[in-house]
């Protein structure tokens, strides 16, 4: 069965509609699980229509359906085994195969000469491989290394060379000119240009995402996301396929506004994070050691916690990492009703770095079945802390650290926070005293009318709930 080119046509038109509506979904909690479908429905209509299309030989059909099984196998077997904690890798890692399937679209494309063009379309097809395997070859690198900083395999520190700037600057010039040679020549000199180019894009992307410390993982999951979008895009080109084009398209400029997004949660500028070295403690002071805060930290019992909260009028619950690890979202939400049922004006706060990925917190407290009406982001409840009886940290660390507003020299000054301080008393679950994902110690633990529960959240939670019953 083969599909004619104006049926495959009008299927990618069908399945462009259905990625924005899926996009559109995907935006708000009530309607994303309609936009994930709106997603796979697309992608079912845009396989179909590839591979039952015309471009497809029917001598390449066994080998599509053998790749397809093999990668539906594994991507199965990932789904199923990968922990909740573990999905910012695992998207990491993503990033990093469309980066690699760009690199070996590019490479296929240039030695293809099954198909030759002249002149103009000559140079623009070369074109489209080099900065497609360009663009892919930064995505796989950076997104390998982020996949590492993320699962812990590499030290989330920032790698700071010396003149690394330079360096760059260095490597960008060499770019250039290889594409030059790439563009003038044929044979030997066009395929070294080539192979230089991959060579110094792959060193780029270590480069790039080994540079950027703890705090500004954010901005680099979404950055690499972005980039992953335009590497499809680029391999759309080479292929000439209007519909990966529009679809790389859609995920490089909507990951370029979640960027965006995530360096104004970060008081961060775009070019700033690409420059790398936040999280380092700005070589002005010590992050961690020796100039730590001080004070006595007061811990307090799951019996107490439950007393406090009972009490309250008014309680703010700000999940963080901690949460995710313990998976505590259930026990959070069973907590939520009991004291709902007394009376007791519960909320949750969600900073937008919470946890490892965007919307880490919203995804949890989604599958917990928290009602939507009662999550709100960090600017709509921020002000209210003054007046909250408990503000309940759970997992959280960096994102509730008021050294990020008042220590300048503190590795994450300027960080917009949770002011959980602010409120009558804040207890903080986790099971140490050790930092957050940035690395940087928090003077919260310290303050008088902080208390810290100590232990794995699921655990405590699970007794503060046997003493709220
Ligand atoms: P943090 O990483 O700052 O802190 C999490 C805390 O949870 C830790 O201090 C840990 O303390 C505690 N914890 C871990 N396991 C458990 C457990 N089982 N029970 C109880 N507590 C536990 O997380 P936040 O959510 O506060 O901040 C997110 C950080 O991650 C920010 O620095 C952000 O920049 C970064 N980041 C965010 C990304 C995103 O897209 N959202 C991507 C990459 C990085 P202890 O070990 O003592 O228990």
């Amino acid at each position: 069965m083969t599909l004619s080119f104006s049926l495959v046509t009008a299927a990618y038109i069908g399945a462009t509609i259905l990625f924005i509506l899926s996009l559109g979904g995907l935006s708000n909690p009530e309607t994303a699980r309609r936009g994930n479908w709106f997603g796979v429905a697309g992608m079912a209509i845009a396989v179909v229509a590839t591979v039952f299309g015309p471009r497809v030989l029917p001598f390449g059909l066994p080998f599509i359906i053998v790749a397809m099984a093999a990668g539906a196998t594994v991507g199965l077997y990932a789904a199923k085994k990968v922990q909740m904690t573990q999905m910012p890798e695992l998207v990491a890692l993503m990033h990093s195969l469309v980066g690699l399937a760009a690199c070996a679209v590019g490479f296929a494309s240039y030695i293809d000469n099954s198909i030759t063009f002249e002149g103009a379309e000559k140079s623009i097809h070369e074109l489209e491989i080099y900065l497609g395997i360009l663009i892919g070859a930064v995505t796989f690198s950076g997104s390998v290394i982020a996949f590492g900083k993320l699962s812990g395999k590499i030290d989330g520190k920032p790698l700071l060379l010396p003149g690394r700037h330079w360096i760059n600057l260095g490597g960008l010039l060499v770019v250039i000119y290889a594409g030059h040679l790439f563009l003038s020549h044929e044979g030997v000199i066009a395929v070294l240009a080539l192979l230089v180019m991959t060579a110094l894009a792959l060193a780029f992307g270590v480069h790039m995402v080994m540079a950027i410390g703890g705090a500004d993982m954010p901005v680099v999951v979404s950055m690499l996301n972005s980039y992953s979008g335009w590497a499809a895009a680029a391999t759309g080109f080479m292929l000439s396929n209007d519909l990966l084009i529009v679809t790389g398209a859609l995920v490089g400029s909507s990951g370029a506004i979640l960027s965006y997004i995530m360096c104004r949660a970060m008081n961060r500028g775009f070019m700033s994070v690409i420059a790398g070295g936040f999280g380092t403690g700005g070589g002005a002071a010590p992050a961690a050691g020796g100039e730590g805060p001080q004070g006595e930290v007061v811990a307090i019992s799951a019996q107490e916690t439950a007393e406090l909260l009972k009490e309250a009028r008014n309680v703010v619950i700000i999940p963080g990492y901690g949460m995710a690890v313990a998976q505590a979202q259930h026990t959070v939400y069973d907590i939520t009703q009991k004291l709902r049922a007394k009376g007791v004006n519960v909320r949750f706060a969600i900073h937008p770095v919470a946890g490892r990925m965007p919307g880490h917190m919203n995804v949890l407290l989604a599958e917990a079945k928290v009602p939507y009406d009662i999550v709100l982001e960090m600017d709509e409840i921020n002000d209210d802390f003054p007046t909250t009886d408990v503000a309940m940290v759970i997992g959280a660390n960096d994102i509730v650290n008021p050294g990020a507003q008042d220590d300048p020299n503190s590795p994450i000054a300027g960080m917009p926070v949770l002011e959980a301080w602010k409120a009558k008393i804040s207890i903080v679950m986790k099971r140490s005293m050790a930092s957050g994902y940035a690395g940087v110690d928090n003077p919260l633990f310290y303050k008088e009318n902080n208390r810290m529960l100590f232990g794995d959240a699921k655990k405590m939670l699970d007794e503060v709930l046997k003493d709220i019953e």
